[in-house]
């Protein structure tokens, strides 16, 4: 590695003081990177076009000098209804941990047997190396819940959507997406090699106008968040259907956020509207709900055997970790054990809204636990996130390109975890804040 000539040799650098940790405490590390005696100075890197974007991109240092910068917050605690930041106990309303199982007893101990039994990782693709039996036992048990006949599973969530769409899209095909889908759904899409067109969100008509110009016989996907991530409303999926029916078009949903919230046994979205037989594909993921990481989907045999020798992000990335698998069966079992979680989840959420609205907030066509927030303004929202984090609640800020300028919210997301008082507890902080930031 070449340092700048005048950056002091290693031996001069040295200041010989113990950390003032343990070395495996977080807090070391970046201790120790922030003494100015280990700070190497690099040389300047030869010119190049190419990084002048990166030089001259200052929006995220000038919301840090004005105290507003909103993210990569650190958290040195577990997921739950309170996480520490920096020092400070945070009541956590911006997690999508719905059914609050990131930090349960059984679920870790899962994870902790997996790594015993199979080590903490599988060093390969499911294609090659990495098939694991649990990763087979996890596709069943996600086979039965969704009621589809195959499962395949991909290491994250946002992999299924880039690996099975562009996988199955091809030239001289189409792939049509709301324009509110997630990012990994439009990554999906734009890697496919079919074309790739937009209806106005939850316009069905806009669908079937679009659908009624392309050539009939031609291969069509529709693809749709089942509940929308940041907004918080559902898809009308059984007109969708209707409508792709009529066009020979097979349907996906991404239902990331409503596995474990929607359906039965938390089943997701077609399960909530009784449409499964009408829906080929649906996805999810397990760093929501399934209080893990990874994705899944779920199809006939026939799609799922096509996609183990087409997709791109599963036969060319390797297989979910040991661990990961193991924690989202144990999720599964509790899922199903412990309906009163979702119930639960959802008495919280009434709660929420309700108080919400009675403070005079805008939370636009929310119908599950995600609730906008709407401020209608970036600085606003970054204010609001801020001052709220003060008052010590952890709520995200949701800007453009994740909601249209003009749309920008706080998302605020429940937990079946949370208690009455904590739910009441937010309310006076956010009251008190909206309040003063004008919003109410
Ligand atoms: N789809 C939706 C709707 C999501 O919200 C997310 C994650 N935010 C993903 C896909 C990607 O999932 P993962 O985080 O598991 O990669």
């Amino acid at each position: 590695m070449i340092y700048h000539d005048k950056a002091p040799t290693l031996e001069e650098t040295r200041t010989d003081q113990p950390p003032a940790y343990p070395l495996s405490h977080p807090a070391a590390a970046r201790e120790i990177n922030n003494r100015p005696g280990h700070r190497k100075v690099p040389a300047p890197l030869p010119a190049c076009t190419l990084l002048d974007k990166a030089r001259n991109f200052k929006t995220a240092a000038q919301l840090r000098e004005i105290g507003l910068y909103p993210y990569f917050r650190t958290i040195s605690s577990a997921q739950d209804t309170e996480v520490m930041i920096e020092g400070k106990k945070v009541l956590m309303l911006g997690s999508n941990s719905y059914l609050g199982l990131t930090n349960h007893p059984k679920i870790k101990e899962a994870a902790r047997a997996a790594v015993e039994k199979y080590g903490t990782g599988c060093a390969g693709s499911r294609f090659l190396n990495g098939t694991l039996d649990i990763h087979l036992e996890l596709e069943s048990a996600l086979a039965k819940l969704v009621n589809k006949e195959a499962v395949l599973l991909y290491s994250t969530g946002f992999q299924v959507n880039l690996g099975v769409i562009s996988a199955l899209v091809g030239k001289g095909e189409y792939v049509l997406g709301d324009k509110s889908n997630h990012a990994s759904i439009v990554e999906g899409c734009l890697l496919s090699q079919g074309k790739f067109l937009r209806f106005a969100h939850k316009d069905m008509a806009a669908l079937e106008s679009r659908l009624q110009k392309l050539e009939p016989e031609a291969g069509k996907l529709i693809v749709a968040d089942g509940v929308f991530s940041m907004e918080g409303d559902i898809i009308q999926l059984p007109e969708l259907c209707r409508i792709a029916n009529q066009h020979g078009a097979a349907v996906m949903v991404d239902d990331a956020h409503a596995i474990g919230v929607l359906g039965r046994n938390g089943a997701g979205t077609p399960s909530h509207f009784g449409v499964t037989d009408q829906v080929h594909l649906i996805m999810g993921t397990f760093s929501k709900s399934l209080a893990s990481l990874g994705g899944f989907i779920a199809a006939d045999g026939g799609t799922i055997d096509y996609l183990k020798h087409h997709s791109r992000a599963l036969i060319f990335s390797a297989s979910m970790s040991p661990a990961n698998a193991a924690a989202v069966l144990a999720a599964l079992q509790i899922m199903l054990a412990e309906p009163e979680r979702s119930a639960q989840l959802w008495r919280n959420t009434r709660r929420m809204k309700q108080g919400l609205r009675e403070l005079g907030f805008d939370l636009g066509d929310s119908e599950t636990p995600i609730l906008p927030v709407y401020c209608g303004n970036l600085m606003l929202a970054f204010k609001m996130c801020k001052r709220l984090q003060d008052e010590g609640l952890f709520v995200n800020p949701v800007v453009s390109p994740a909601v249209a300028p003009g749309q920008e919210l706080i998302r605020v997301s429940l937990m079946a975890t949370h208690t009455d008082k904590q739910v009441d507890f937010a309310l006076d902080k956010l009251g008190k804040v909206g309040k003063e930031l004008g919003l109410i």
